[in-house]
C-alpha cells in the first residue's frame, strides 16, 4: 500500500508516494511524486526521483559509540548525562550547546529547544539554517513584528512581474521553477526579471537579467522605492492606515539611490536595464519578489531583505493574490525550526525573549526548573565560544559543520578543543564525525517521522516507512534520554512523536489570544490517528481557521505592537571584503543541480553525479586568458584563509573578477580542502548569518 511522505532535501516540500517492499528491511518498491501534494502536484526534480539510491545502508552508524568503541545506548547516554551535569554545575549552563539543523524534524526541535532552553538554561541552541535563512527571519521581523512568510507558491504562478533575487531556483527549487515556467509558458506576459551577478540556469526564463556587481542589491531596491514615489504608484491610503516610517525610509532611498545614473553606476548596469526594471514595476500591481541565499548570505542581509519589503509596503503588494516579498528557505525545515524557537535569538513557538512575559509564559507551560534568559550563541559565535573554552559540550545534530561553516580551520580548532562533542547522525562517516567524543546513531529519512514546513508555511508529514536499522534512533528520543537521566523524566516523557506535536501545538496557542503569528492551536487535541493521517497545511491552523491560512496580512494587520508595518530606512552598504591587488577575485559559492549539502546523501547515487562529476571554479575566460589558465586546468585558489585545488571551467556566466565554486565537495569526495575553508567568519551584524556569498581570493596556475 502507498505512503505518503516529503522530500527530504529542499525547501519547497514536495509530497512524495512510495511502497514498501514486501521485505522493508530490503528498501521501497517504488517512489513517485504525490500528486495530492499542494508543492508539487505529482513532479519530483532528480534528487526526489532517486531518494531510493541514498537510503543510507553502506557506511550506517548503527550503534552508540564513545570514543570509537561500540557501547549501548544506556552507557551513552550515561556518560553524556554526567558529563552536562558536570560542566553546567562548574561553569554554568553556557557550557553546553546545541548545534541543529534545518535536517531535523520539528518535533526533534522542540525538543532540543526545551531541554537546553527551560531545562539546562542556556539559548545555546543554533542551526545550520543560520547559515540559510537568518537574515530573511530578522527582515520579516523588523518589518512585520513577526517571522512571516506572507505568500504561498500559487501566488508565483499568479503574478504579473517575478523578481528573482539572489536565486538559481533553476536548480536549487527546481519544482517551484517548474511551476514557474509552466505558468509563463501559459502567459508570456509574464515578466520574469532575475537579479544576479552570474548568469545562471534560472535566467533560461528571464525577460531581464540585472548582471549586478555582487552585493549591491539593495540600491536596485531603494532605487524602486525613490521610482515608486515620483512615478505616483505609492499607495498612499494604504501607507497611512497599516504602515510606519515611510518617510525615513524614502528618504534615505532618495539620498543614495535617487539617480538612475548613479544607482545604475553602482550596481553595475546599464541604465536601460535599470529603467526597464522600473518601468515594469512601476506598472505592474501582481509583482512578487522571489528572493534567497544571494541575499541572506551577506554582511547587509537583513537591510537588503528589507529594501525588497519596503518596495512592497510602499505599494500595497502584500497579502493579495500574485503579490508580495517572498524569502524562498534552503532547507526542508528550517521554517519548522524557526516555529518552536530553534535559533539562539528565539525562545518558542515564536516568542523572543524580549517578547513580553514570554519567558514567564513558557517557563509556566514547560514547568521548567532553569529557563534561559537571554539569547544565546549564534553558529559562528558559538565555535569561537567553543574555542575559548566558554562551551565545554557541544552536541551536533544532523549537520557537517566541518564543511558548511566558513573558516574550516577555526571549525577544527574548536572541535578539537572541545571537552566533549557529541554527534547525532546516521552515517559513520562525514568530515565532522571524526572529532566526536561520542557517535549516536540518528535515524535517516524513512526512517523517521514527524513534519516538516516548506517554505510557504505549509506543514507536511515525514513518515517512518522502514524500521530502524540497528540501534539507530529518532533525534528527541535521544535528548529525552539524557534529560531523564538528569532527572526531568517529567518534562520528557513522551509516548510518540505525535505527543510531542500536540504539545508543540498546545505551546503556540498558550494565553495567545491571538496574538501570536505562528499559531496552531487547533493541533493541540489531535489524536494520534489524526497525527499520522494529517495532510500538508499551511500555518496559521487555529480554532478560527482549521483548515489553514493561504496568505497573511490580507486585513492590512501586522504583529507590531500597535499592528503597523514598520518601513526600516535602509543605507546601501558594499560587502566587508573589498578586492585588493592580493586578492583581486570575488568568490561566490552556490549549489549545482543534482547534489545536495554535503553529499552524505547524494554523493551515495551515482546517477545524481552524472550532471555535475568532480569540483570546479568558474572563471571568465578574460581573466584565465590574463593569469594562462586553460579550461579544465588545475589551478589553485587561496584565500587569507586557506586553498584548494580545482578544475577551472572557463565561463562568460560569471563576471570579470569574480569566481564560483560549488559548495558540495568535501574532504572525504575530492580530497581537498573543501570551499568554505577560503571563506572568513563574517558576518550580518542582526542576524548572524556568514557572507558566505563574498570572500576575497586569488586564483592561479598549479
Ligand atoms: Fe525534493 Fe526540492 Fe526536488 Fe522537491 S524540488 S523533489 S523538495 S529536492
Amino acid at each position: 500500500m502507498a505512503a505518503l511522505t516529503t522530500c527530504p532535501y529542499c525547501g519547497v516540500g514536495c509530497g512524495v508516494k512510495v511502497t514498501v517492499d514486501q521485505n522493508p528491511e530490503s528498501g521501497l518498491a517504488t517512489l513517485e511524486g504525490d500528486e495530492s501534494h499542494p508543492a508539487n502536484f505529482g513532479r519530483l526534480c532528480v534528487k526526489g526521483s532517486n531518494l531510493s539510491d541514498t537510503l543510507v545502508h553502506d557506511d550506517r552508524l548503527l550503534a552508540p559509540q564513545i570514543n570509537g568503541h561500540q557501547v549501548e545506548w544506556h552507557e551513552a547516554v550515561d556518560h553524556i548525562a554526567d558529563k552536562i551535569k558536570q560542566v553546567v554545575a562548574k561553569y554554568g549552563p553556557d557550557s553546553f550547546a546545541f548545534y541543529l539543523s534545518g535536517q531535523i524534524l520539528t518535533e526533534d526541535y522542540y525538543v532540543a529547544n526545551k531541554f537546553a532552553k527551560g531545562f539546562i538554561g542556556t539559548a545555546n541552541v543554533d542551526t545550520n539554517s543560520r547559515l540559510c535563512m537568518a537574515s530573511a527571519v530578522v527582515g520579516y521581523k523588523r518589518a512585520f513584528g513577526s517571522d512571516t512568510v506572507p505568500c504561498n507558491y500559487e501566488d508565483l504562478e499568479l503574478c504579473d512581474l517575478l523578481i528573482m533575487v539572489g536565486s538559481n531556483a533553476a536548480w536549487t527549487h527546481p519544482i517551484l521553477f517548474q511551476r514557474i515556467a509552466a505558468a509563463k509558458e501559459k502567459r508570456p506576459e509574464m515578466k520574469v526579471v532575475v537579479i544576479d551577478p552570474r548568469a545562471t540556469a534560472t535566467c533560461d526564463i528571464a525577460d531581464l537579467h540585472l548582471a549586478i556587481e555582487p552585493g549591491s542589491d539593495a540600491a536596485i531596491f531603494n532605487f524602486l522605492l525613490a521610482e515608486s514615489e515620483r512615478k505616483g504608484v505609492v499607495d498612499q491610503t494604504y501607507v497611512k492606515k497599516f504602515t510606519k516610517g515611510y518617510s525615513d525610509a524614502l528618504k534615505q532611498a532618495k539620498k543614495q539611490c535617487g539617480s538612475l545614473e548613479k544607482t545604475a553606476q553602482y550596481c553595475g548596469l546599464s541604465t536601460d536595464d535599470l529603467s526597464q526594471l522600473a518601468a515594469w514595476w512601476c506598472e505592474t500591481d501582481k509583482t512578487i519578489s522571489f528572493y534567497s541565499q544571494g541575499v541572506n548570505q551577506s554582511s547587509s542581509g537583513v537591510d537588503k531583505c528589507n529594501a525588497i519589503i519596503n518596495c512592497h509596503l510602499a505599494t500595497a503588494r502584500i497579502g493579495k493574490e500574485g503579490m508580495g516579498p517572498f524569502s524562498i528557505t534552503g532547507q526542508p525545515n528550517a521554517m519548522g525550526g524557526r516555529e518552536v524557537g530553534g535559533l539562539a535569538n528565539q525562545l518558542a513557538a515564536h516568542m523572543d525573549f524580549a517578547t513580553p512575559n514570554a519567558i514567564e509564559l513558557v517557563q509556566r507551560f514547560w514547568q521548567a526548573p532553569n529557563m534561559a534568559t537571554e539569547n544565546g550563541l549564534k553558529a559562528v559565535d558559538m565555535f569561537k565560544a567553543v574555542e575559548e573554552g566558554k562551551v565545554k559540550v557541544l552536541w551536533i545534530m544532523s549537520t557537517n559543520p566541518m564543511v558548511s561553516l566558513p573558516d574550516t580551520a577555526q571549525v577544527q580548532r574548536a572541535l578539537e578543543k572541545c571537552e566533549m562533542v557529541i554527534v547525532s547522525d546516521c552515517k559513520q562517516h562525514t568530515d565532522t564525525t571524526p572529532f566526536a567524543d561520542v557517535l549516536l546513531p540518528a535515524l535517516p529519512w524513512s526512517e523517521k517521522d514527524g513534519t516538516v514546513t516548506n517554505s510557504e508555511r505549509r506543514i507536511s508529514r515525514q513518515r517512518g516507512l522502514l524500521p530502524p536499522r540497528g540501534e539507530a534512533k529518532p533525534d528527541w528520543w535521544s535528548i529525552c534520554q539524557v534529560a531523564g537521566t538528569m532527572g526531568y523524566q517529567s518534562g520528557f516523557s513522551y509516548r510518540g512523536v505525535d505527543d510531542i506535536f500536540r504539545e508543540h501545538a498546545a505551546l503556540s496557542e498558550f494565553e495567545n489570544n491571538g496574538k501570536r503569528d505562528f499559531d496552531i492551536g487547533y493541533f493541540s487535541d489531535i489524536t494520534e490517528d489524526e497525527y499520522n493521517q494529517l495532510l500538508p497545511i499551511q500555518w496559521p491552523v487555529t480554532r478560527h481557521k482549521p483548515h489553514g491560512t493561504a496568505r497573511m496580512f490580507t486585513d492590512g494587520k501586522f504583529f507590531t505592537p500597535d499592528q503597523k508595518a514598520n518601513f526600516i530606512p535602509i543605507k546601501v552598504k558594499k560587502p566587508v571584503t573589498g578586492q585588493s591587488k592580493e586578492w583581486p577575485f570575488i568568490l561566490n559559492t552556490g549549489r549545482v543541480r543534482d547534489q545536495w549539502h554535503t553529499m552524505t546523501r547524494t554523493g551515495d547515487a551515482a546517477i545524481l553525479s552524472r550532471h555535475t562529476d568532480q569540483p570546479y571554479v568558474e572563471i571568465h575566460p578574460d581573466d584565465a586568458a590574463e593569469l594562462d589558465i586553460q579550461n579544465h586546468a588545475l589551478v589553485s585558489v587561496f584565500s587569507a584563509y586557506g586553498e584548494t585545488r580545482l578544475r577551472a571551467k572557463l565561463s562568460t556566466q560569471v563576471r570579470r573578477k569574480a569566481l564560483f565554486v560549488p559548495i558540495h565537495w568535501t574532504k572525504q569526495f575530492a580530497n581537498q580542502p573543501i570551499v568554505s575553508s577560503l571563506i572568513p567568519q563574517v558576518v550580518d551584524a542582526l542576524s548572524g548569518q556568514p557572507e558566505s556569498k563574498h570572500a576575497v581570493v586569488n586564483v592561479k596556475t598549479i
